[in-house]
């Protein structure tokens, strides 16, 4: 039996618990918390935050290979394990390229994906690119926090002001989509390329909704597959990699940016396909042949359960009346605390043939009247 380590503890590494099952795998989990999600499906648990390498080593002890759930980490002091022969997939080299914003676009453009104008950025220097523009963290962003979208100069002034950080700096695209796509690769270099979804993002740029509805088939998918294909090759990737994509009014593909691991908009996976992410990244980083990505319905669409208020409910009752939608699956991560903004669950409906994405959206709609209060 293979044991495969995953660092971090969320649902991301919960929800491949099901799959390390099917495949006769042992998840061992770091996390810093024992409430955590993963650590109902581990095999073991060693306590530790995300960027604690001692952590990673003890956890590399009871491992074969060690995966992310989180990319957070403190890549220098994991350098020194995997010179000792501790296996990483994906390899520390890719993710390096990824950690931090501006390397990342950096990266695409030595590619060639195609990818917003961007600059480093210091407080009071230039802005060639006018207003709005889009000001990022470089370390550290996620969910939207770290990224603001400036009107004016004030703006600009007064978000640079928000922490110490090293700044991106970048052209504000007036996107007609947000597509995504999940991709994977095996040591052995097959590769695997889920459909084309869109993202909707809510309040604070947070994703609320994710479609699946056979509108991006045809040329735009043929661009996002080859932006696929390019990113893992030139990342001598293997695992679950999550691309965020722009679709630009002239019917053009920009890369946003890419997550090195499972990702949110992949969760529809589960019900949707033949072999989920979860599954998917499994089987990439123990080596064993990738599963089909095949839709097994019409579509689907995917809603994010979010936190609306301080609380420790387990909202038992909405989630029953969840339950009661035809074909809807619902996935509740038993976080011990919500917050607003906080990714507590999602829902699943997969599609019948001949629904579309007016049905879809009506679909999401009964499911948010559901969860948020009116
Ligand atoms: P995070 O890493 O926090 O998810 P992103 O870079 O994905 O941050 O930005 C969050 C959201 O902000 C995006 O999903 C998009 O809606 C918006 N956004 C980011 N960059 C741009 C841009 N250059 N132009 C327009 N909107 C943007």
């Amino acid at each position: 039996m293979k044991r495969v380590g995953v660092i971090g503890g969320g649902q991301l590494a919960w929800m491949m618990g099901g799959a390390a099952k099917t495949l006769g795998i042992e998840l061992v989990v770091q996390t810093p918390s024992l409430t955590d999600p993963a650590v109902r499906v581990a095999a073991s648990t060693v306590l530790g935050a995300i960027a604690d390498a001692t952590a990673t080593a003890t956890l590399a002890q009871q491992c074969d290979v060690i995966t992310f759930e989180n990319e957070f980490v403190d890549l220098e002091a994991l350098a020194k394990l995997a010179d000792q022969g501790v296996q990483f997939y994906p390899r520390l080299e890719a993710i390096v390229l990824i950690l931090d914003k501006f390397h990342q676009r950096s990266f695409y453009q030595r590619i060639g994906v195609p990818t917003p104008n961007f600059l480093a950025w210091e407080a009071g220097t230039p802005n060639p690119f006018g207003f709005p523009v889009v000001l990022k963290a470089r370390r550290h962003g996620y969910d939207g926090y770290g990224t603001f979208i400036c009107q004016n100069a004030a703006e600009l002034e007064a978000a640079s002001q928000n922490s110490e950080q090293r700044w991106l700096l970048e052209q504000f695209v007036p996107f007609e989509r947000e597509l995504a796509v999940i991709a994977a690769r095996s040591p052995a270099g097959e590769m695997v390329i889920y459909p084309v979804v869109e993202s909707i993002q809510g309040e604070g740029q947070v994703c609320r909704q994710v479609y699946l509805t056979g509108e991006f088939d045809g040329e735009v998918s043929q661009q996002v597959e080859a932006i696929a294909r390019n990113l893992l090759t030139a990342l001598d990737y293997v695992g679950v990699l999550g691309i965020e994509l722009f679709l630009t009014p002239t019917g053009q593909v920009l890369v946003n940016e890419i997550a090195p691991r499972t990702h949110n908009t992949g969760h529809y996976t589960l019900d949707a396909c033949v072999t989920s992410q979860f599954e998917q990244q499994l089987r990439a980083v123990c080596g064993m042949p990738l599963g089909s990505p095949a839709l097994t319905c019409a579509g689907a669409v995917m809603v994010n359960l979010l936190g609306f208020e301080s609380s420790e409910s387990d909202y038992a009752e909405k989630r029953q009346q969840l339950a009661t939608l035809p074909n809807a699956h619902v996935y509740w991560y038993g976080k011990t605390q919500t917050r607003p903004g906080r990714k507590v669950g999602h829902v699943t409906v997969t599609l019948q043939p001949g629904a579309n994405r007016t049905t879809a959206e009506q679909f999401a709609q009964w499911i948010e009247s559901i969860w948020y209060p009116s």
